[in-house]
């Protein structure tokens, strides 16, 4: 990772009773513990260690390198966030690039759009996909449309190969360990510039500023250099990340305003989309930032 000032998260985490205990260094001292029912599949693909697992209260979870990924009870807060962000800026997506994402929660808000004509996961892990396909149907179903074009490999190199080519990007990745590191390098963001049409927008998670400020500062200084427009919105996650994530916006429109959508929703358009946590309201609301981050994240 060349924007950090501490290496990639190493994580603890572990299975004990019937409790699943995630600790990691990016935020020593504190664990988010869930209670466990049962163990759906506790392995290691060629890529990852990958844990799922029935919780007793909150569906099932993924959990990779043990780090939790998703949980079917919060999900729709990550997933609307990080895809109605930067559809809601673009006036015609058509064709969309995600990055990770193999649990399939973002491909399924994409699909909402009618105008969206062609998405493109490139998903690492096979492993990842068969087993959300088998444990997550509420994300993973989508993965079957015929809209979607699923490629198993490296998004670092696949986005390289497609100049110019997408409406929408949105790297739905990990935190930056083991392969989802080189997703945060000045390198990637570089390349994704390149894929993305000129009135292109792209969203990439974000961490959580309240444990990443730092690395959150450098990585958006670094790409300050590569876009004309950054940006950094906050959402609430309330089960995993402290409670919020962020999401960092890109655009090649240097005046673009990113607080102000042009696809506002209204309530029959929220209704039809199933949206629980999105709203015009929220976008806009979502670049307002608590002081401790303002002075250091806004008005890139
Ligand atoms: N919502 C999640 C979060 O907040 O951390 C991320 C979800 S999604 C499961 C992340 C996916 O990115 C994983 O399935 C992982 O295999 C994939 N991934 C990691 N590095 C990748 C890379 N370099 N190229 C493509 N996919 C990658």
């Amino acid at each position: 990772m060349d924007v950090n000032n501490k290496s990639c998260y190493f994580s603890l985490s572990v299975l004990e009773n019937d409790w699943f205990k995630e600790i990691n260094d990016g935020w020593p001292g504190y664990s988010i513990n869930i209670q466990v029912e049962e163990i759906l599949f506790n392995g290691k693909s060629d890529y990852q260690d990958i844990l799922v697992f029935k919780s007793k209260r909150f569906g099932n979870v993924l959990v990779l390198n043990g780090i939790i990924q998703c949980i079917e009870w919060d999900e729709f807060a990550y997933q609307e966030m990080i895809t109605h962000l930067p559809m809601a800026l673009h006036p015609n997506p058509q064709k969309v690039l995600v990055i990770g994402g193999g649990d399939g929660g973002v491909v399924r808000e994409l699909l909402k759009y009618d105008c969206v004509r062609k998405v493109i996961l490139c998903e690492i892990d096979q492993v990842v996909l068969d087993l959300c396909k088998k444990h997550l149907p509420s994300m993973s179903s989508c993965l079957d449309d015929p809209r979607v074009t699923i490629n198993i490999g490296d998004g670092v190199e696949f986005i390289k190969k497609h100049p110019e080519e997408f409406d929408v990007i949105i790297t739905d990745s990990p935190d930056p360990e083991a392969d989802a590191e080189a997703l945060f390098n000045k390198s990637y963001y570089t390349d994704l510039k390149g894929a993305l049409k000129q009135d292109g927008i792209a969203c990439s998670q974000g961490l959580t500023p309240y444990t990443d400020l730092p690395f959150i500062k450098n990585l958006v200084a670094q790409c300050k250099d590569i876009f004309p427009k950054v940006g950094y919105a906050t959402g609430n996650t309330p089960l995993y990340a402290m409670g919020t994530l962020g999401y960092l916006l890109f655009s090649r429109i240097p005046d673009i305003d990113f607080t102000k959508p042009l696809r506002k929703f209204s309530n029959s358009d929220l209704e039809r989309m199933k949206l629980k946590y999105y709203n015009s309201d929220i976008h806009a609301a979502s670049f307002v930032l608590p002081n401790c981050f303002r002075n250091e994240l806004q008005d890139f």
